[in-house]
C-alpha cells in the first residue's frame, strides 16, 4: 500500500508527505520544476478531458496535485473546477482498479466509505451505496441490487466506480482554496497560459449547446425542488424546476434523469412536460421560471438569502437573475422567452 500511496492524494499519508513542503518551495523550489510541470499538464489535460499516466517520479507526482489545485484555485472557473474533478477522480478511477481488494478497501475507508469483505463479497453500506449512486440509473437502482443487513452488495468495478464519485465529490467541495496575492503573482504566468484556453474551449462548448449549467449557482429554492424531488414536487414546482433547468442550458437528457428519482415517475409523461417546457412542441415556446413573487405566492420559494434579499430589494427578484449573478457560466438574458403564471 505505501509503495502506491503517491497515487491517491486523498490519503492521510499522502497529504501528511505533501504537508513537508512549503507552499513556497512548491512554487518555487528548483528541485520541483518537474512536480509544477506535471501539476500544469494536470489542469491541460483535464481541459482535453483525459489525465494521462506520467512516468514521474512517485513523490513529484504527488506534489503535482497541490500545484495544480492553486492553478484552479487562481483560475477559479466553475467550469473548469468540474472538468478538472471529474478527469481526476476518473484517472484514480483507473488507477483504483488495479488494486488487490485489501488496497481497495483500505482506500474506500480513507474516503470515509463504509466498505468490507465478507459472506460471498464486497459490500458497501446502504447510506453510502445511496448517497453515491444517485443518478446513475439502470443496474445501480436499489431495487436492482442485493440488500442485506444494511449494506449492498457491489463488485470491486463499483465499489471502485462509488469511490471515484466520492473523489469527485470531494475535489469539487474543496475546491477553490484561498489563494494569497503572493501565489497568485507566482502563478500568474501559467494561469496566463491556461486563460485562453479555457475560453476558447468554453466557446466552442456554449456553441455546441454543450456547456453545463453551474449547480453552485442554483439559487435556495431551485436547490430545495431539487432535493424534494425523492418525495414529489407540487405541479407549480415541477414547472419551476424544469423550466429553470433548461433555460440554465442543462441537456435535456439531464432533465429526465433527475425526474427518474420522482415518487410516481412516469417516462412517457415526464418526457412529454419536460418537452413541452422546453418548446419542443407546436409553436416551440420555451418557459422560464415565475419570478420570486409567483414563487412566494405557490409556497416554492424556499430559505431565501441574503442575495435573495437584495435582489428583491432592487425590484429584480427572478431566480434567473440569481443564477446569472452568481455562475460564471451563465448564458445571457432570455427576455423574450414566455413564463408560465
Ligand atoms: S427569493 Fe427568489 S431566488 Fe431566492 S429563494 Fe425565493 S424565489 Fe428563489
Amino acid at each position: 500500500m505505501a509503495a502506491r500511496l503517491f497515487h491517491y492524494p486523498f490519503t492521510s499519508g499522502a497529504t501528511a508527505l505533501a504537508n513537508r513542503y512549503s507552499v513556497d518551495k512548491l512554487l518555487q523550489g528548483r528541485a520541483l520544476e518537474r512536480a509544477r510541470r506535471r501539476g500544469l499538464e494536470r489542469v491541460h489535460q483535464a481541459l482535453d478531458g483525459e489525465i494521462r499516466a506520467s512516468p514521474l517520479d512517485p513523490e513529484l507526482e504527488l506534489l503535482s496535485h497541490p500545484y495544480a489545485r492553486m492553478l484552479l484555485s487562481c483560475l477559479n472557473d466553475p467550469y473548469l473546477l468540474r472538468r478538472y474533478a471529474t478527469a481526476e477522480s476518473k484517472y484514480l478511477w483507473g488507477e483504483m482498479l488495479q488494486e488487490p481488494e485489501e488496497t481497495l478497501l483500505r482506500l474506500a475507508a480513507e474516503l470515509g466509505l463504509d466498505a468490507k469483505t465478507g459472506n460471498g463479497g464486497l459490500r458497501v453500506h446502504f447510506a453510502d451505496y445511496v448517497a453515491l449512486s444517485a443518478g446513475m440509473g439502470g443496474k445501480w437502482k436499489l431495487v436492482n441490487r442485493t440488500v442485506a443487513t444494511g449494506y449492498v452488495r457491489v463488485s470491486r468495478e463499483e465499489l471502485a466506480r462509488l469511490a471515484q464519485e466520492r473523489i469527485r465529490e470531494r475535489i469539487l467541495q474543496s475546491l477553490p482554496l484561498r489563494v494569497t496575492p503572493e501565489i497568485r503573482e507566482a502563478l500568474q504566468p501559467p494561469t496566463a497560459q491556461i486563460s485562453p484556453l479555457l475560453e476558447a474551449r468554453k466557446k466552442q462548448m456554449e456553441a455546441q449547446g454543450l456547456i453545463q449549467a453551474d449547480p453552485q449557482a442554483f439559487p435556495p429554492c431551485i436547490q430545495a425542488l431539487l432535493q424534494g424531488i425523492k418525495t414529489g414536487l407540487t405541479h407549480p414546482g415541477r414547472f419551476a424546476l424544469t423550466s429553470f433547468l433548461w433555460t440554465v442550458g442543462l441537456p435535456e437528457e439531464e432533465i429526465l434523469r433527475i425526474y427518474q428519482d420522482f415518487p410516481d415517475y412516469n417516462e412517457e409523461v415526464t418526457l412529454y412536460q419536460v418537452r413541452h417546457i422546453g418548446g419542443k412542441f407546436g409553436a416551440g415556446t420555451k418557459y422560464t421560471p415565475p419570478g420570486c413573487a409567483a414563487m412566494k405566492t405557490y409556497g416554492i420559494c424556499t430559505n431565501p438569502d441574503q442575495y435573495c434579499e437584495k435582489m428583491n430589494e432592487e425590484g429584480k427578484g427572478h431566480p434567473l437573475t440569481y443564477y446569472r449573478r452568481h455562475s460564471r457560466t451563465a448564458r445571457p438574458p432570455v427576455s423574450q422567452k414566455k413564463t408560465e403564471e
